[in-house]
């Protein structure tokens, strides 16, 4: 974003309305003044693999992509994209509930109601349309929406699209969500929506307790499961499946940008009535329908992700090597041991977390740097999510980088 030097001349005294960002501006370039990288706009030249990349010319091993079981170069999922492509052309030009209802995107959902054991599946463009519809639309004027206050961005405007109450929580806390739960009046609407695993830290929600405590108050639950589909559970069906709640939730939702490897999101359900969303949701409606190749792609991952034991396996092992490694290496974590396969690296500020991104990237790293507003308590973050295909020695490679780099800015 550049500032022209020249006083933008309006005719009236209306403001400009790009004056509300003058603060975000100045922070920008006062980060880019300090001579770093700019951590928000790089270039992957080219992609070699789920974790490798060339970026400003380097061989770069990614360490920040959600890709957890890398599944982008799974020679079955692109050789499924192909054959779409050739069969049914580059898009569908149309809406789910006109002209964009392929056989691919029926296909995509029965892989998902396979993979979840459910009897519906429906499939948005995105997992942020996914949340911003589901929630928007039985949420309504006069139902209350009780939340984790870490919530993802989505979930909030979800909530504030269908105009609901919206009471969150402190996060993780089940006595103070059940506190909340109580002020709500019986007989009003109640949706409780919480996520397995919080993408900034990389917590893992208590699901078992929390979903006993909003079924006791007679809301119904739904869990964005983005970050544990595919990885966490016996089959890879979320935290929902670990904590042995997956039966009591009302709704799940999930992506298709993370551990499945394109891109969409999806809602699966028993609830008897939920059809009755392809029509009444508007993000599924007035938007169009994601592409055969994406599709098709989407669901020959789901289908191997059921039976990828190994691959989880592994991914764990990982995570734990790169948490345990950073903690040695004198690192602030985000969490005392590994409960996902994000490892959040705590920096003091954000000049230092942006040298230090910069430094891993020089190193040949990269992670992403998140900062507030989408991080909780005002944090900088150097976030790192691994995926099933870092090689062993890769994880030690990254562990030397950082040790480095953290010398170098002074933070270890
Ligand atoms: N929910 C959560 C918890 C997420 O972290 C994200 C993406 N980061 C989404 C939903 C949105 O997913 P998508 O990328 O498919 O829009």
């Amino acid at each position: 974003i550049m500032q022209s030097d020249q006083p933008v001349t309006r005719t009236g005294d209306a403001p400009d309305l790009f004056s509300k960002f003058d603060d975000m501006i100045a922070l920008r370039q006062g980060l880019l003044d300090s001579g770093v990288d700019d951590p928000f706009s790089l270039v992957m030249e080219k992609v070699l693999s789920p974790t490798r990349a060339i970026c400003n010319g380097r061989d770069t091993i990614l360490l920040g992509t959600y890709n957890y079981m890398g599944m982008t170069f799974d020679p079955d999922v692109v050789a499924a994209g192909k054959q779409a492509l050739d069969d049914f052309g580059t898009g569908t030009t149309g809406s789910r509930v006109l002209n964009g209802t392929y056989q691919g995107h029926k296909e995509c959902e029965d892989a998902l109601r396979e993979f979840y054991a459910m009897d519906h599946a429906m499939v948005f463009s995105t997992g942020y349309q996914a949340n911003l519809g589901i929630i928007s639309t039985i949420a309504g004027k006069g139902d209350y929406v009780v939340l984790d206050i870490d919530s993802h961005a989505s979930i909030w405007d979800g909530c504030a699209m269908g105009n609901a109450e919206i009471v969150p929580f402190k996060h993780n806390d089940v006595s103070a969500m059940e506190k909340r739960l109580k002020r709500i009046p019986d007989d009003a609407g109640k949706l409780v929506v919480l996520e397995g695993v919080y993408s900034m830290l990389g917590d893992v929600a208590p699901l078992k307790e929390m979903v006993q405590v909003a079924k006791d108050a007679g809301a119904m639950v739904l869990v964005d499961e983005a970050h544990s589909m595919g990885f966490i559970g016996e089959n890879g069906r979320g935290v929902v499946e670990d904590a042995g709640v997956i039966d009591d939730v009302d709704l799940i939702i999930g992506t298709f940008s993370k551990s499945v490897g394109t891109v969409g999101g999806f809602c699966v359900s028993n609830h008897p009535k939920f059809e009755i969303m392809r029509l009444a949701c508007r993000p599924y409606v007035f938007t169009a329908s994601l592409p055969p190749s994406v599709v098709a792609t989407a669901a020959t991952s789901i289908r191997k992700l059921m039976h990828a034991k190994d691959k989880r396996d592994h991914l764990w092992d990982n995570s734990k090597r790169l948490h345990k490694g950073l903690t040695d290496l004198g690192f602030k974590l985000g969490t005392d041991e590994a409960q996902s396969a994000i490892v959040a690296v705590i920096m003091p500020d954000l000049e230092q977390g942006a040298a230090m991104w910069s430094a891993l990237l020089h190193e040949g790293l990269y992670v992403n740097l998140a900062r507030p507003p989408a991080t909780p308590a005002n944090m900088t973050l150097l976030r790192c999510s691994l995926c099933a295909e870092h090689s062993e020695e890769e994880v030690s490679t990254i562990l030397g980088m950082f040790g480095r780099a953290g010398k170098a800015v002074g933070i270890i």
